[in-house]
């Protein structure tokens, strides 16, 4: 280890307690090391002096003079009361503006004097101006070491005020440097580095923080993506080595009554061409001898539930108990009902389990998984608590995969001695560079082809002021006998805002919408559970043709006579949960539509990802979008809590390349060195325990 970097951030000049706790608390850095591993996660150009005169809009973030100073003025009283500085470079004249600080700028400035000003460029009645811009003077600049790129660092609203903005934390880098400089230890095997030309660790980390060049910039960025995909694919193979070299997976050879009379008695309709080839890659999974752990991709509406149903049926046919995991109530009520309906002819005891179940049902549960007279468990995360005991658990489906995360997965393998067959569910695509990091552990499986007869959703985008149009088409709607889904934003579930917005727009509807004629009902993830189902059912049965909810419904609901979906604020949602909701209608043989309604003022990346909702149906393609739009350290939301490691550096939208060589390196020390077990190989192996997954599962945004 490179111990330097394990001692206390307070220790390093400039910090002390109070800032040290602050670090720790706003930006998770305890020590020297998680300082230094804390990238810019920007660069400016501090090469380029702009003129005043070339400059004739505001359209840069930021800009560098080279000026004089041609006189003060102090303008306006009260808070309006400012400080400005004019100041020239021979090619135009500009301001400098000080509302804050005056006196002490005041000080510091000379008139006459050369200065080096480097701030964000606005115009005030034609004059550029620069508002508390940086400022020193140029021969101090050229006195100082710096190179021509200056990081810019993430910080906090916090930090912000308690004097740590993002140069604060560039200083503190300049003091760590020289404490760390030549201490560190390289974290990969010579022969790496000399056969992909990279760059040192000692290299690589001072060019991320001061770099000499643009070119070495890439070349430091390049080493340390590589290395943090590296650990995090060398973690991964390792375990699904490990995994698929153990010969402890259970077997199911037989197809007995269970499937056979559900496939000839009970299937409402022929499976698709994917679901039967998913179904046999899972059953070739289940007599191979090895325990599978595998992934099953497919959109929204593509019949996932009825493959994990068929395959349960299998386990159940083989002597072992199964169970489906969902991340919401709702769902969870949702798949017990259509699983009792489905397998009414069938001796086949299926329970249901979540948060609610009352005590003393609870208590037969617990009796029947024992003793083993309960086949078929559905739930929701309730399942994984510790007292939740099968007598022979041989297969677990975990469903809406993107809401839970691995930790998850693990804690319900680890119900069993010997770990039973996972099959996860997402209808959340994921892009193949993504999967592979997310899931880098799992099989996957694809469901590419949706049941016969489906027509496409047709999705449309509404602004507010077009209300009055949207609710007539409501209304032609359900004379038509149709049902229609008014979703609201709900960001965090305990966001008061949010449920206001559901509660004025419940009262707009109803106003709209009046009873007797109308009938609509409310469900969302603070009701009380069996209100929701109630509410749930009476639209379910066509009792109620509206339902006014929050995201809750955004996974799994099937209603398929609902052929209207209107997401209000649609702008607040990303791709991914706006893709999901349109999956709620366009499950019947009707036209559907999806109506996305947004304010009028649209931020450019809205206007994309409302636009990219309207131009195409196809969720691979949404998915690559999404990750495009989203950009760098911020893959937030579904796919982040599916991540088990915080990606430092890498970006998973932009860096497949690097992706796809980390991956073919690891493969290839993996195949000399299975565990990485060979001393040779202690390094690597000290990269991979760097990236076990560490985090908890927030357990909050499920409801
Ligand atoms: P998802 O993959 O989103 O979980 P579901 O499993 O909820 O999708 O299935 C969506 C709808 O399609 C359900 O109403 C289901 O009964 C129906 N369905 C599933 N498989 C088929 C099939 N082979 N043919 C016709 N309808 C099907
Ligand atoms: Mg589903």
């Amino acid at each position: 280890m490179n111990d330097i970097l394990n001692n206390d951030i307070k220790f390093l000049s400039g910090v002390g307690e109070r800032r040290a706790s602050m670090l720790r608390k706003e930006l998770g850095i305890a020590t020297l090391g998680d300082l230094l591993y804390h990238f810019p996660f920007r660069y400016i150009d501090r090469t380029r002096i702009w003129k005043i005169g070339e400059m004739d809009d505001d359209s840069l973030t930021y800009i560098q003079l080279k000026v004089r100073i041609t006189g003060f003025q102090h303008v306006g009283s009260g808070p309006k009361r400012r400080f400005i500085a004019t100041v020239s470079d021979g090619s135009g004249v500009a301001e400098l503006v000080w509302f804050k600080g005056i006196s002490w700028i005041e000080k510091r400035l000379e008139q006459g004097r050369e200065y080096i000003v480097f701030g964000r460029p606005a115009f005030f009645n034609g004059v550029l101006n620069l508002v508390h811009p940086e400022i020193e003077s140029a021969v101090e600049q050229a006195n100082r070491f710096r190179s021509g790129v200056q990081g810019v660092y993430s910080t906090t609203e916090v930090l912000n005020r308690n004097q740590l903005g993002t140069k604060a934390i560039y200083t503190l880098m300049c003091n760590l440097w020289p404490m760390v400089d030549h201490r560190l230890r390289e974290t990969l095997p010579a022969d790496l580095i000399a056969r992909l030309g990279l760059m040192s660790l000692h290299d690589a980390l001072f060019n991320i923080h001061f770099p000499t060049s643009q070119q070495a910039l890439r070349a430091a960025e390049f080493r340390l993506k590589f290395e943090e995909l590296f650990g995090i694919q060398l973690n991964i193979m390792k375990e699904r080595r490990g995994r698929t070299t153990r010969n402890d997976g259970f077997l199911f050879p037989v197809v007995g009554t269970f499937f056979n009379s559900f496939y000839k008695d009970c299937l409402p309709f022929p499976l698709t061409g994917a679901q039967k080839r998913v179904i046999r890659e899972i059953r070739q999974d289940t007599v191979s001898g090895h325990q599978m752990n595998r992934l099953l991709q497919g959109d929204v509406g593509s019949g996932k539930t009825l493959v994990a149903l068929m395959c349960m049926l299998l386990a159940c046919d083989n002597g072992f108990q199964a169970c489906m995991m969902v991340p919401t109530e709702i769902l969870a009520a949702q798949h017990y009902a259509t699983f009792t309906r489905m397998l009414a002819g069938l001796d086949i005891r299926v329970e249901l389990l979540t948060g609610s179940t009352k005590k003393r049902e609870r208590t037969q549960i617990d009796e029947g998984l024992r003793s083993g007279t309960i086949h078929i468990l559905i739930g929701t995360h309730a399942l994984i608590e510790d007292a939740v005991q099968f007598r022979n658990l041989g297969f677990v489906v975990i469903d809406e995969q993107h809401r839970f995360g691995v930790a998850q997965r693990a804690r319900l393998w680890s119900k069993n001695e010997q770990p039973p067959h996972v099959l996860v569910m997402t209808a959340t695509p994921i892009p193949r560079t993504l999967a592979m990091t997310l899931y880098g552990d799992l099989d996957v499986s694809v469901i590419d082809e949706l049941p016969p007869g489906r027509k496409p959703v047709r999705t449309l985008h509404y602004r507010d002021a077009h209300r009055l149009r949207v609710f007539g088409f409501i209304r032609e709607e359900i004379r038509k006998g149709r049902q229609v889904y008014i979703v609201y934003p709900l960001i965090k579930e305990s966001e008061k805002m949010d449920y206001k917005d559901l509660e004025d727009g419940y009262e707009g509807i109803v106003r709209a919408f009046p009873p007797p004629e109308y009938v609509t009902v409310v469900v969302h993830g603070q009701m009380k559970s069996a209100d929701k189902e109630y509410g749930m059912n009476l639209f379910k049965q066509g009792v109620a043709q509206i339902m006014v909810a929050t995201s809750v419904i955004e996974v799994g609901v099937d209603v398929p006579n609902a052929s209207v979906m209107v997401i209000e604020s649609a702008e607040r949602f990303g791709l991914s949960q706006l893709h999901q909701l349109r999956g709620r209608v366009g499950r019947g043989a009707d036209q559907s539509y999806c109506i996305l309604m947004s304010g009028d003022k649209l931020s450019s990346e809205s206007r994309k990802r409302l636009g990219a909702m309207v131009s195409t149906n196809d969720g691979f393609e949404l998915a690559e979008m999404d990750l495009q739009l989203r950009g760098p350290g911020d893959l937030s939301g579904t796919l982040q809590s599916g991540l088990a490691f915080d990606l430092k550096i890498a970006d998973l939208g932009k860096d497949g390349q690097v992706l796809t060589l980390a991956r073919n390196e690891a493969e290839r020390v993996l195949q000399g060195d299975p565990m990485l077990a060979k001393p040779e190989n202690r390094v690597l192996r000290e990269l991979a325990d760097k990236y076990v997954s560490k985090k908890e599962i927030d357990f909050s945004m499920i409801s």
